[in-house]
């Protein structure tokens, strides 16, 4: 059977993405979804869809969704490329702009996706480790034909300054994908790096902030020509007709992100202090995720207690630069209070 498969296919493993069971009792803290509702416009969208439309194929270039996040980003439209999540954006890039002979390169830890996209494709991988505090030195004549630069960096949950970014874009020889899933929740961002240099891409997604991960939609923002490139090898139709809709009107209303977004900040730091107290190292999260280290038992005994008290957050395993630590996602107020309730029992041995 094996004959029948590509050589580089059969050896590689594919991505697990974070379970998602439907079980309306267990605390979901481990796939860096939002707890809150999305734009109440979306609601309004869908009841007012004509379904006749769905018979149609939908617009293949997106243009009034492009239109709204180029409005949002202050740049053309040409500079603008929309896709089936962050993750198909990804795939892409690596498509457009890595040659047979060339490569990837990546943090590790970072995004987990990224070697799997690499091995799909048939590229080399070149990670960059990083060092203990979980920051960035580019080692001596690195060089690479795509970079993915994660920022602020998951599953570390730490924001990588513009002033590091900056110079690092300029002098690298290929294209920069500065993939921000998690901007919104941070300080600071790097989208004005895709506008003035032509080999910087800035990826978002709306499954974050937007609290939209069920409507796969992704895009990335920069110089023209990178983004023709992807328009040239994309699928006719990779964003459906209601997505664009729905992502539409959700981009529109960047008041009630914000204020989600202002809720998940709130209770992040709240969770953050009350972890610190109880004896665990907390970095300083820029996301909408925690990721700790507990002390006094190991984090992967700590995640399967968790789990038995109903409560899944992601533990990336046994690898050196992860093995401590889990990633935990800022749910609502409750759930998190029910994920601390939990954390104490541990603590203090009770079952
Ligand atoms: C969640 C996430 C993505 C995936 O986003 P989708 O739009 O849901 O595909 C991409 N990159 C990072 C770093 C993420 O955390």
């Amino acid at each position: 059977m094996n004959h029948l498969i590509r050589k580089s296919v059969q050896a590689m493993a594919g991505y697990v993405p974070g379970e998602q069971p439907r079980d309306a009792k267990l605390v979901k803290l481990n796939t860096n979804e939002n707890p809150y509702l999305p734009s109440a416009d979306v609601q309004d969208i869908l009841s007012m869809i004509d379904i006749a439309v769905l018979a149609r194929y939908p617009d293949p270039v997106c243009l009034e969704l492009r239109k709204v996040i180029a409005e949002l980003h202050g740049c053309e439209v040409e500079q603008v490329f929309v896709g089936n999540g962050s993750d198909e954006v990804l795939a892409l890039c690596i498509r457009a702009f890595v040659e047979r002979q060339g490569s990837v390169g990546y943090f590790d830890p970072s995004y987990s996706l990224y070697p799997i996209l690499a091995d799909i494709e048939d590229v080399e991988k070149k990670p960059v480790a990083l060092d203990a505090a979980f920051g960035w030195q580019m080692p001596a004549d690195y060089a690479a034909s795509l970079f993915f630069l994660t920022n602020p960096n998951a599953p570390t949950s730490l924001q990588y300054s513009k002033a590091n970014v900056e110079p690092f874009v300029k002098e690298f020889g290929g294209v920069v994908l500065i993939d921000e899933a998690y901007a919104d929740f941070a300080q600071e961002n790097c989208m004005d790096l895709a506008l003035v240099n032509e080999n910087v891409l800035v990826a978002r997604t709306l499954s974050k902030s937007y609290s939209l991960a069920g409507i796969r939609l992704g895009y990335c923002v920069g110089n023209t020509e990178l983004i023709g490139a992807l328009y040239k090898i994309k699928d006719s139709y990779n964003v459906n007709y209601l997505t664009q809709e729905v992502a539409r009107v959700a981009i529109l209303d960047q008041n009630t992100m914000k204020a989600n977004v202002q809720a998940i900040i709130e209770t992040r730091k709240l969770v953050s202090e009350k972890l610190t107290d109880l004896g665990f190292a907390v970095t300083n999260s820029e996301t909408n995720f925690l990721w700790i280290k507990p002390q006094g038992i190991s984090a992967k005994a700590f995640v399967k207690e968790l789990g038995k008290k109903n409560i899944i957050v992601r533990y990336f395993g046994d690898d050196e630069h992860t093995k401590d630590y889990l990633r935990v996602t800022i749910g609502t107020a409750p759930e998190m209070f029910a994920f601390l309730d939990a954390v104490e029992g541990i603590l203090n041995g009770s079952e």
